[in-house]
């Protein structure tokens, strides 16, 4: 979503800088066309997943390759110095600076527009970012991997020969077309919100803060206040479609199935293992490893949901914006995607405890839920454990989600309407979150095969978040 972007126009506009946002998905070629006409004195480029780093890379590549020189500004949820300095800077001669938040962009552009001080600041960051390169060579220098086939033996072992796992009460597809948004609104988890506005804090606590305390109580009196607007006057339109199946693992991947025959794969969902030398005794997880291989006949499940709350809101922020109303149009987003996350950890409750049915009794509060205190996982694409954006695709056609539900895929597998939450449930009381870190060429060139892709493709998608660097393999 372009929240972030929003604000960041906003505090600019306020001090006096004319901002031309070009909106969301942006290719590179418009960018550079309208920085010519309109002369920009600074390009920004804002990224919230892992594709849009890519796109970032491309960008600066373009700029250097017309012959730009304006400084380019990089930001947003996914962005980090480190990446700026290791993946873009190099491509582009001009400044390139990692702005890591709002408030910092106005210090930023007034010392790059300063003829007196551009020089001199440009220099200060090129010379910490050849820093951070080095760093950075080195400290991945250091990390061993092992082979494919050894992370494979050193799997998370889980003795599938005791208890069963949970059969679900329910299998196959569950839709919601309007969901109610009231009962949405107790499942809301606020700390993200005030992260949102570059609050830090935790809430409720934030809202004794000695430094924030104050204007967190104002932003939460009035997003209460809108909260009530748009389930009063159902300003979002909120849909959801979950899914339980039959499913087995298979190597590092997971076969899902339509019925308890267990034949004909539904469809085949791709992992990637940790392949970084741990310590004895500590496994190289994959998530296939939470569900029961195939060879044990033990019968297994899976799960996959997407939810949105997000249909209505570009009416709905075009209105404020109309009326030139920033803020209520940034807070509405906010909202909206406060109350997709809501949602989603509505469903995963409502799946424990009724349609999977695994912890009928489960009775956790606000604070439990949002730390995920309770049994099973609901792992993203795109997120550390299962970083490959695009077994987002699957998920959509395994769901039918774009029908069931109005969300769409963008080609770099973003969701449309930002305010939506898609993933995949595991039951087993051992799964939890883990990031897969760097893999080797021999798992790329596997994954290459096991979902009939080519290598070039999958390093594509998954050199954007570091995870896999051709140049800084250790040989298997
Ligand atoms: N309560 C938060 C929930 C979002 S963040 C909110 O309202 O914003 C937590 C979610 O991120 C998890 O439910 C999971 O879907 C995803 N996630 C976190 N860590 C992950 C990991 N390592 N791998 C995959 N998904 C992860």
């Amino acid at each position: 979503h372009d929240i972030g972007k929003n604000i960041v126009g906003v505090v600019l506009g306020c001090n006096n800088y004319e901002v031309v946002d070009l909106g969301v998905m942006v290719p590179a070629a418009k960018i550079l066309e309208t920085a010519r006409k309109e002369s920009a004195d600074v390009i920004g480029l804002s990224g919230l997943i892992t594709p849009s780093l890519d796109e970032m890379i491309h960008v600066a590549k373009e700029m250097e390759r017309e012959g730009f020189s304006v400084p380019l500004l990089i930001g947003g949820a996914t962005t980090s110095k480190v990446h700026t300095a290791v993946k873009i800077e190099q491509g582009y001669s001009g400044p390139t600076i990692h702005v890591l938040d709002a408030s910092r962009a106005v210090g930023v552009m007034g010392n790059l527009l300063n003829p007196d001080k551009r020089d001199a600041f440009a220099t200060e960051f090129r010379e910490e970012y050849a820093r951070i390169r080095e760093n950075y060579a080195g400290r991945s220098a250091r990390k061993r991997l092992v082979t494919l086939e050894e992370a494979q033996r050193r799997k998370f072992h889980i003795d599938w020969s005791g208890p069963a796992p949970a059969k679900p009460r329910q299998i196959g597809v569950q839709t919601y077309a309007d969901y109610s948004l009231d009962e949405l609104v107790r499942y809301i988890d606020w700390t993200p919100f005030f992260r949102t506005w570059e609050l830090s804090g935790t809430y409720p606590a934030i809202l004794d803060d000695p430094t924030v305390g104050a204007e967190a109580r104002k932003l939460l009196a009035d997003a209460e206040k809108m909260l009530d607007c748009i389930v009063r006057e159902n300003w979002f339109t909120a849909r959801a479609v979950l899914g339980i199946f039959p499913a087995n693992g298979v190597g590092d991947d997971i076969e899902v199935y339509r019925d308890e025959h267990r034949t004909e794969p539904l469809a085949v969902l791709h992992h990637l293992r940790q392949q970084v030398e741990k310590p004895p005794g500590r496994p190289n997880l994959c998530l296939a490893d939470f569900v029961a291989p195939r060879e044990t006949r033990v019968p297994d499940y899976f799960g996959a949901f997407a939810v949105t709350a997000g249909l209505g809101l570009d009416e709905v922020s075009s209105r404020f914006q109309a009326d030139h109303d920033d803020y209520n149009s940034i807070l509405a987003k906010a909202l909206a995607d406060r109350l997709a996350e809501a949602f989603a950890e509505r469903m995963h409750e409502r799946v424990r405890k009724e349609y999977w049915g695994y912890a009928p009794d489960e009775s956790l509060g606000n604070d439990d839920l949002a730390r995920e205190r309770y049994r099973g996982i609901r792992p993203a694409p795109g997120y550390p454990a299962c970083p490959d954006h695009t077994e987002k695709r699957t998920l959509f056609e395994l769901l039918d989600v774009t029908t069931h539900t109005g969300i769409v895929l963008t080609e770099t597998c973003a969701m449309w309407p930002a305010a939506s939450v898609s993933g995949w449930y595991l039951a087993h009381p051992d799964a939890h979150y883990f990031g897969i870190g760097k893999i080797g060429r021999d798992q790329v060139e596997d994954y290459a095969v096991r979902k009939e892709s080519d290598v070039a493709t999958i390093e594509r998608w998954l050199a954007s978040n570091l995870s896999y660097d051709p140049d800084e393999m250790v040989p298997a």
